[in-house]
């Protein structure tokens, strides 16, 4: 049986070849391998995207986080608050910057940050919040930009995974005082190597994070602060500007995979699709079900040649590296308990109708055979 696989970039590649092969080109012609007129071109459009001012394109989404938190002046003695149920670099950038993780539990149904919870995390040296668009849903960020203005935070979205996504008709990355990308070549727009981008609507700090993008170089060999290397290569800004064109559809292709899973798996009652919030678009980065008894379900479908993911299976309060924190099992029971029930399926752009109803007709079939719901006390 042919496999399912989690991402297919080789038979997306054909499709948007042309342009890439053009662009990488262009690129090789001009010998100019470090900025310049492709890195600005695909910040403008960047900017243009998500409706933010200002894009300042980054290595990788991982620096992008670490240098929008530099560009607020985050520091040791600094709290951050954000999820524990994210991938590693939300709260691994906080720490690297001296400032302290401060974790909140997430909402059942979006998976993201629960905006009930932030005000008992918040002290008097908490400065920012970092709210993750969790597989591409938006955080609520109404109640979390309202609880941060009235503390006094700043607010950092993690949009590594929502490119293309929109919150109350807002896009990801317009949603806080800034917001962070990544082009990681499994993300919706994925690069041929590490990208990522900051965008803001704030003069200072998009001047601030060029800045510190280029070891806080203010004037040439002057230098004001500390920064890094921070910057994006030319040859992804040329290849993603290339990309950039086919993530609409691509978005809208996930979207209906996602509908159509949801439709084959609404009658299973032991299996929980993702539930977006109504004033939410999601572009499904990835189309996540729970269910007890994840990891049987897991095995039946690798029997199958189907594959799947856990994103993520330990919370990261429960980190080796984040012991020092002081935080135990049992602090966030909704993060604890998603993670040993949820699944990742096959969502990629590049299945077609009948991959998809053998995913789901795959797990119609297993669920139909394993305890009912009503047996674990569960709907
Ligand atoms: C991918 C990702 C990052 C990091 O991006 P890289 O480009 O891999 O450094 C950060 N946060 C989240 C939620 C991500 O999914």
């Amino acid at each position: 049986m042919k496999p399912i696989t989690m991402l297919d970039l080789k038979s997306e590649f054909p499709l948007v070849e042309q342009g890439v092969r053009t662009a990488i080109n262009e690129v090789l012609e001009s010998q100019h391998f470090v900025g310049g007129s492709h890195v600005a071109t695909f910040e403008e459009e960047i900017a243009l995207r998500t409706g933010a001012k200002h894009a300042i394109a980054i290595g990788s989404g991982t620096d992008a986080i670490l240098v929008a938190l530099m560009a607020f002046g985050i520091t040791s003695g600094d709290e951050v608050i954000t999820t524990p149920f994210t991938f590693f670099a939300t709260a691994g950038c906080i720490h690297r910057t001296g400032a302290k993780p401060v974790f909140v539990d997430i909402n059942q149904d979006t998976f993201n940050l629960d905006p009930e919870k932030i005000k008992a995390a918040i002290t008097p040296n908490t400065k920012a919040i970092v709210p993750v668009h969790l597989f591409g849903q938006c955080a609520d960020m109404d109640a979390i930009n309202d609880i941060a203005a009235k503390a006094g935070l700043k607010v950092i979205e993690d949009a590594a995974q929502a490119l293309g996504s929109s919150y109350k008709n807002k896009n990801a990355g317009s949603l806080g005082d800034a917001a962070c990308f990544s082009f990681y070549p499994t993300k919706n727009l994925g690069g041929f190597g590490e990208g990522g981008m900051v965008t803001t609507s704030d003069d200072a700090l998009a001047e601030r994070i060029r800045q510190l993008r280029n070891h806080g170089q203010t004037d040439q060999y002057h230098h004001q602060f500390i920064g890094g290397n921070f910057r994006l290569n030319t040859m992804q800004a040329a290849i993603l500007s290339a990309k950039l064109p086919h993530l609409d559809s691509f978005n809208t292709r996930r979207r209906a995979i996602a509908c159509q899973y949801s439709d084959l798996l609404a009658d299973v009652p032991s299996v929980q699709t993702p539930r977006v919030a109504a004033n939410c678009q999601s572009c499904f980065h990835q189309y996540s079900i729970l269910t007890d008894e994840r990891d049987k379900l897991r095995e039946h479908l690798t029997a199958e040649s189907i594959g799947s993911g856990i994103y993520y299976p330990i919370p990261l309060h429960l980190q080796p590296c984040f012991e020092n924190l002081g935080y135990h099992q049992g602090d966030f029971p909704v993060s604890e308990e998603t993670a040993k029930r949820i699944l990742s399926l096959p969502v990629h752009p590049m299945l077609d109708d009948a991959d998809v109803k053998r995913v789901a007709g795959c797990i119609v079939q297993h669920q139909s055979q394993a305890v009912p719901a009503e047996a674990t006390g569960r709907s």
